[in-house]
């Protein structure tokens, strides 16, 4: 393997950032690490990084660990969300102020600059200063610069955080491409779930300082184990209940209970796999109360019991409900309810 993170744990005072978290970066592999805000994702970068030490856990790269070598003997990149291009450079300058550091033959600079200014499409740019750029270009030179020494590890944390939401579309489906181009093995931190799914190999979910899932973006999408999990996904159909005889009771009504599983649970309705008509052998009755217009897809929200249940439809279907109408959908109950861990 050729990274590995074992156990790390850190606290600062009564908090603590990390508890015990584990996982491994294949070469070639780009990782995300996905959490909301205060998860320990920064610190953990930090740790891995050098600038932070863990109190225990270890660091190891390709069989050492690096315990002790400081930051410029690790070899790897960083990109943050404030990329802090030197505004009164040019571009050429600002990608090859850290070779010039590293002390690079001035040949081997000169096609190195020009290699990452094609790689990021900005062939053209060297003698362009920063303040004349869009923020999209400079996001592009921020990542040319990083990429400009070969790290052996890139971390790139937030970096689309600041762009436009059409940006920062554009931006990630180049940027999965430049990283696989280069087969650059990355760390990508965010807190968007999109983000993640769409550029990782394997998303590590964070929550309160330890992984909750490690998995493909397929994977975690197909099967959350956990209500947080789900939760973080948008999934937001969790309710508790219990099962006996092959029916789970709860509080939206007796529904058919996946095989293998008895006694209380927590379990999941999944969103996406509900359908109108209300004909099948497995439906639900309800009250929509809301209806939410999200251009491929309407989210509507409907009451069953004093209890809500949210699902998607193609906003291309004719007959969606209004609010206040009484509806019936239909599920495919193996596909539907998934019974989550604790
Ligand atoms: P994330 O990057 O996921 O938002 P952080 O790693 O920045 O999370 O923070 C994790 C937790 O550790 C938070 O509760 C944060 O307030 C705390 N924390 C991070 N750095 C420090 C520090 N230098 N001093 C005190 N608390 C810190």
């Amino acid at each position: 393997m050729l990274l590995s993170i074992n156990g790390i744990r850190k606290s600062f005072g009564e908090t603590q950032a990390l508890r015990g978290i584990a996982f491994d970066v294949a070469k070639g592999e780009i990782v995300a690490l996905l959490g909301p805000s205060g998860c320990g994702k920064s610190t953990l970068l930090g740790i891995i990084a050098g600038l932070e030490e863990p109190d225990s856990g270890s660091v190891i790269w390709e069989g050492g660990n690096l315990a002790g070598t400081p930051p410029y003997k690790r070899g790897f990149g960083l990109m943050f969300q404030d990329y802090a291009l030197f505004p009164h450079k040019n571009v050429r300058e600002n990608i090859t102020f850290g070779l010039r550091m590293a002390r690079w033959e001035q040949d081997e600079i000169n096609q190195r600059v020009a290699e990452v200014l094609d790689l990021v499409g900005l062939p053209q740019f060297g003698s362009r200063d920063i303040a004349t750029l869009s923020g999209g270009e400079q996001q592009r030179v921020a990542l040319a610069r990083s990429l400009a020494p070969r790290p052996h590890l890139l971390m790139l944390d937030e970096p689309l955080g600041s762009l436009d939401r059409a940006l920062r579309e554009r931006l990630l489906s180049e940027l999965r491409e430049i990283l696989q181009k280069t087969q650059q093995t990355a760390i990508y931190v965010t807190h968007d779930q999109e983000e993640a799914f769409s550029l990782s190999d394997k998303v590590v979910v964070m929550n309160q300082g330890r992984a909750a899932q490690i998995d493909s973006p397929n994977a975690i999408y197909r099967k959350p184990v956990n209500a947080f999990v789900a939760g973080f996904l948008g999934m937001n159909n969790i309710f508790e209940g219990h099962i006996a005889g092959g029916i789970i009771k709860s509080p939206i009504g007796n529904l058919p209970a996946p095989k293998g599983s008895t006694g209380d649970v927590t379990f999941l309705i999944r969103p996406d796999t509900i359908r109108l008509d209300g004909l099948g052998p497995q439906h639900l009755e309800g009250v929509v109360i809301t209806r939410t217009f999200r251009g491929e897809q309407c989210r509507l929200e409907m009451e069953i019991q004093a209890n809500r249940l949210s699902f998607s439809l193609p906003s291309s279907e004719t007959q969606i409900p209004q609010i206040g109408e009484l509806t019936q959908i239909d599920y495919d109950p193996t596909n539907t309810i998934q019974i989550l861990s604790k």
